[in-house]
């Protein structure tokens, strides 16, 4: 009898194998699935072998089921097999957990099991290819992300201030003249801001601190649990045309649609035809409401550097604070900007870069404008919100 059963076990283990599901030829693969919890909303990344635009749905809570209210995304072309038997658990307040299945030979579903829920947004990025999948929920901290007025006069401030040296370790940047990268640059210019503003009695928080590589989504980790009150991103410029020169300043806002292509393709690492399909997703979601923060912000950095550079060498070109689709300011909650600090490509502006004297002098202007950004919060908030 015994060995009856353990035939008849066997048996059914070999009908198991059998029916596994074959993978058909061509299709992507998950690489992996992160999830961070912020204060007011929970991220959750899946990585990819190539670059799928997901579908999302949202279904009701089943109680006779017991199932929690849910969201799931339907990626075609992705193969997970049976990776995933357990649900990948999250509990943290706003979302039970995810899990993760083959739902059809070519689809891969991806289920996230709600506690809370009051809206979400997807994002689609590159290199590596993933999905990105915001969940924001009632009670945990909604006021900041849904705020009124008063919520936004009040909570409102600039203590903490992030800075992200742009690039690092395995990715140089952009490459400029003498072999000099963009990467060591930005580092340079953020240790000394960070000295500077922690001499004029802020905070300080960097993304990196070392030549290291970064994602976009850890950049931005950083930031939200510190619970920064602001996010400065540092970038050097660089293009083909050896004069092109000057210093510019970004602010995240959808609703533009004139976008210097060249500089967001190189920041995001796609490609400029790419960009486009970025600011169309972009203008569907609700950036807006950090907007008028982020462009004060972005023009008080500006004004600054542009005044102390122009004081010290006479000469430099103002492109000015403009709007642009940046991923790492997308990908922020808080007022967030990004200053290119001059050209590596432009024989003037590249020596100027390499000498420590114009860091400090920039490092000075950005901790000027932040300072100044500081002082003129309650003006902002009383006369420019939409
Ligand atoms: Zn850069």
């Amino acid at each position: 009898v015994k060995r009856r059963r353990v035939l008849l076990l066997l048996l059914l283990a070999c009908a198991g194998l059998a029916s596994a599901p074959q993978r058909p030829p061509g299709l992507a693969d998950v690489r992996k699935i992160r999830h961070w919890s912020y204060p007011n909303y929970t991220r959750v990344v899946v990585e990819l072998t190539r670059v799928v635009q997901p579908s999302v749905h949202r279904l009701a809570a089943d109680t006779r089921a017991a199932r929690p209210e849910r969201l799931y995304l339907d990626l075609g072309g992705v193969w997970v097999g049976r990776r995933y038997t357990e649900p990948i658990h999250v509990g943290d307040g706003l979302l039970h957990g995810v899990r993760v299945g083959q739902n059809t030979l070519r689809t891969t579903r991806v289920v996230i099991d709600l506690k809370r829920y009051s809206r979400h947004r997807l994002l689609v990025l590159q290199a590596p290819d993933r999905v990105v999948i915001d969940i924001y929920g009632q009670g945990r901290g909604e006021a900041r992300s849904a705020p009124t007025q008063d919520s936004l006069l009040s909570g409102r401030s600039a203590h903490r201030v992030v800075l992200d040296p742009g690039h690092g370790g395995a990715d140089p940047g952009a490459r400029g003249i003498g072999g000099l990268l963009e990467k060591q640059l930005t580092l340079r210019l953020g240790l000394a801001l960070r000295q500077r503003l922690v001499q004029r009695g802020f905070e300080v928080i960097m993304t990196r601190a070392s030549d290291r590589t970064l994602s976009l989504e850890e950049r931005t980790v950083v930031a939200e649990a510190a619970g920064g009150d602001l996010f400065v991103s540092l970038h050097a410029n660089a293009a083909p045309r050896r004069t092109a020169r000057g210093i510019e300043t970004y602010y995240l806002n959808a609703s533009d649609q004139r976008h210097n292509l060249t500089v967001a393709a190189r920041e995001n690492n796609i490609s400029r035809g790419e960009v486009n399909d970025l600011q169309r997703t972009l203008a569907t979601f609700r950036v807006s409401e950090v907007s008028p923060y982020s462009r004060e912000l972005a023009q008080q950095l500006q004004r600054s550097l542009i005044s102390r550079v122009r004081g010290a060498y006479g000469d430099v070109r103002d492109l000015g604070a403009k709007r642009g689709p940046f991923y790492v300011l997308f990908l922020s909650s808080m007022p967030s900007v990004l200053v290119e600090m001059g050209f590596l490509t432009n024989q003037a502006e590249a020596a100027r870069l390499r000498d420590p004297a114009y860091m400090n002098l920039i490092a000075e202007a950005i901790a000027d404008g932040i300072t100044r950004y500081h002082d003129s919060l309650q003006t902002i908030a009383a006369v420019e919100l939409p």
